[in-house]
């Protein structure tokens, strides 16, 4: 055994298994394949800043899919690491952590919520608590195919607020932004539960 497998063990690249020499999940080669979709936005919408921190292309789209099957499960620690990068680079203290809940009937079928995954990884890296803040009363449709008149008759009563009143610092986390109309209806819910301090943040868009 040379000296540096020795030091990094037998490790391969997530991408392209090529063998692994360095400290995470990806060659150097592939790294900066990912490093390309970095794409950190914000907005500020009603009162409340979304934020997302990569392109939904390339490398990184197929990471994200992996994550929904079971044996992708572990690249939630991954995208742990970035959401908690991505917050200290941009000062963002959070006292808690949640996330966009997918319906149970859903989450039954899949066996686990990636989204929920991320909130778990993420409140164990800072030391933060996570709980749901939200829940989802009723299954929707997938929105992407629809318009947008017909996703807000959609999303009406789809989340129920799952706490009232709290003044912590709310990071709420979901995999993926494909139309803002759900992170809008989630918004008014938790305005309306007097749950005012919370970021939205997604890992792509
Ligand atoms: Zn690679």
């Amino acid at each position: 055994m040379d000296s540096q497998r020795l030091l990094w063990g037998d490790r391969q690249c997530e991408v392209c298994r090529e063998e692994l020499f360095c400290e995470g999940l990806f060659c150097p080669t592939c790294q900066r394949e990912i490093d390309k979709l970095l794409y950190p936005v914000a907005s500020r919408n009603e009162g409340y800043l979304l934020a997302s921190m990569y392109h939904y292309d390339g490398l990184i789209r197929d990471l994200l899919r992996k994550m929904k099957f079971q044996e992708g499960r572990y690249l939630s620690r991954f995208f742990a690491g970035e959401i908690v990068r991505f917050l200290e680079e941009n000062e963002i203290f959070a006292e808690a952590v949640s996330w966009i809940p997918m319906h149970r009937r859903k989450e039954r079928r899949r066996g686990f919520d990636h989204a929920k995954d991320l909130a778990v990884e993420t409140a164990k890296m800072l030391d933060i608590p996570f709980l749901p803040i939200l829940r989802r009363a009723k299954p929707t449709r997938a929105l992407y195919s629809l318009t947008a008149k017909e996703r807000i008759g959609e999303l009406k009563g789809a989340f129920e607020a799952a706490l009232k009143e709290d003044e912590r610092l709310w990071l709420v986390l979901d995999d993926i932004l494909t139309t803002g109309s759900t992170v809008d209806e989630a918004a008014k819910i938790l305005q309306e539960a007097t749950i005012v301090n919370f970021v939205f943040l997604v890992i792509a868009r």
